[in-house]
């Protein structure tokens, strides 16, 4: 099964995604995790995009699409993909249906994550990463048993993002409304929409996701 995960910036993408990960053998292709990989290790695409990643703002289409059709072609996936943070744009979203029919592919639903403005800036100014497994932490929402210690593996190196910055929010959440939120109309226009409450506890939004693929799967 192939999905996509639509929704702002702290939605809960990232969270829900690893849950299928784990229970779904499905693979993650997240542009914003293959961005920042690119950004580390220094290449010449990453050092491109790095100011623009930054000051929150999207970087263009055909490096996102390239680097999805990298992944898409070369990546076994016996659960399926899950595109999280992309498609961005309606150019994308094109881009990505000609590539899904020209490798046999198909989208089987696109899960929206519904929730408001004033719960993305709490969410996304608190937030922080486990440097070592990925497991994704917050400062009052989610803090780890033992403070300074990972509870998944253990390990002390936590890591907040660049971008997860008052100023920057605000153009990521205005690329969000100018750009993605048309796909929202665009794939219920296509009957492949499925929306659930991204404010409810993460248990329960796992369970709505869980329910909206037993629908389609
Ligand atoms: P994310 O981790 O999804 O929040 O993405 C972090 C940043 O990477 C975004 O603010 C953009 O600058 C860039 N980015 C990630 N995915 C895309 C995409 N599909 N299209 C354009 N820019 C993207």
């Amino acid at each position: 099964m192939n999905i996509i995960l639509l929704g702002p910036p702290g939605a809960g993408k990232g969270t829900q995604a690893r849950f299928l990960v784990d229970g779904r053998d499905m693979v993650q292709l997240s542009t914003g995790d293959m961005l920042r990989a690119a950004r580390t290790s220094g290449t010449e695409m990453g050092n491109l995009v790095a100011g623009v990643m930054d000051r929150g703002e999207l970087v263009t289409d055909d490096i996102v699409i390239g680097l999805i059709e990298e992944q898409l072609t070369t990546t076994v996936a016996p659960g399926g993909f899950i595109f999280d943070g992309f498609p961005r744009t309606l150019a994308q979203a094109d881009a990505l249906g000609a590539l899904m029919d020209r490798l046999g592919k198909t989208l089987d639903t696109v899960i929206e994550m519904r929730v408001d403005d004033a719960a993305l800036v709490d969410r996304i100014t608190g937030r922080f990463t486990c440097g070592n497994c990925g497991e994704g932490f917050h400062d009052t929402l989610k803090v780890p048993a033992k403070e300074g210690v990972c509870d998944n593996c253990g390990e002390s190196d936590f890591k907040r993002r660049a971008d997860d910055n008052a100023e920057s929010l605000n153009t990521r959440l205005m690329a969000y409304y100018k750009e993605t939120s048309p796909l929202i109309g665009y794939y219920y226009a296509k009957g492949q929409l499925q929306s659930v409450d991204g404010l409810a506890a993460i248990d329960e939004v796992k369970g709505s996701i869980s329910a909206a693929l037993d629908k389609v799967g």
